[in-house]
């Protein structure tokens, strides 16, 4: 599944495929997703030239001449841009055209979104408002994650996980954070101390940093119909090896389920 440093890639690989080109028609193969704006509505659009390819959290969003279109990839869905006419891929939704090709969206899945909305209304939208801080702006401090650690006695890795203390933080990377750390992601958020707390902080910036760092050499598998989407094979510390040795103590890791998802981690590096 995208997360953010696969969303944000795919971000900056289209920005210069996008800015500045105007919009033509939109069509739709009727295949539908998880939310889909009709024909009509994306007709606003037409016309229209690309001002900016922006991301909140996981939502791609593109902005022409007041007007805006958010994008969500869902679990498989992929952008890409194909110069002339080219037929319909399979699994493809929709595309837009633009004045020197068409930007496609194919998603096997299904679980991806296309919505459209003005500009002026983008900050009330309702997939938007209520998300907490993106993690990569300073926006996210420290005193705002110990505050929101205090107010929950919920696991520290649901809190991290929740979009209202902070924005993107997926199970690979809440798994991953939380080792680095060495904080047991069952432990209540209440009751982490404020130091651990900065330290895990700091752990999350950085597995999001190391996934964006890798990105930028899969940029290229955006632009073909063809390419694997930008996934990162950053080499992990605990994600997916449940029964293998810790990398620091040679401890087997433990896999649990925790808030419905599978959690893995190691019983005694994680306190
Ligand atoms: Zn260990």
């Amino acid at each position: 599944m995208p997360e953010l440093p696969e969303v944000e890639t795919c971000r900056r690989a289209l920005e210069p495929l996008l800015v500045g080109r105007q919009i033509g028609s939109y069509r739709s193969s009727g295949l539908a997703l998880r939310a889909q704006a009709s024909a009509g509505d994306m007709a606003e659009l037409g016309g229209r030239v690309i001002e900016q390819v922006a991301r909140r959290s996981k939502y791609l969003i593109i902005t022409a001449s007041g007007q805006a279109v958010l994008v969500h990839l869902g679990m498989t869905g992929q952008l890409f841009v194909s110069q002339g006419e080219p037929p319909w891929a399979r699994h493809e939704h929709w595309r837009l055209e633009l004045s020197d090709g068409w930007l496609r969206y194919r998603d096997p899945r299904r679980f991806g979104m296309l919505l459209r909305c003005s500009e002026a209304a983008l900050a009330a939208h309702p997939r938007l408002v209520g998300l907490g801080p993106e993690p990569l702006t300073e926006r996210w401090t420290d005193e705002a994650f110990i505050a929101a650690c205090k107010r929950s006695s919920r696991a520290i890795k649901a809190v991290i996980m929740d979009a209202k203390t902070v924005v993107g933080v997926g199970n690979i990377y809440a798994a991953e954070a939380l080792f680095a750390a060495g904080i047991d992601p069952r432990r209540s958020a209440d009751r982490v101390a404020p130091a651990r707390l900065r330290r895990l902080r700091r752990e999350i910036i950085a597995v999001l940093e190391r996934a964006l760092d890798s990105g930028g050499s899969t940029v290229r598998t955006f632009l073909s119909s063809d390419g694997a989407p930008g996934y990162f094979a950053q080499q992990l510390a605990v994600y997916g090896r449940q029964g293998e040795p810790c990398r620091t103590c040679e401890r087997p890791l433990r896999l649990i389920r925790l808030g419905g998802r599978s959690t893995v981690f190691c019983g005694s590096c994680q306190r």
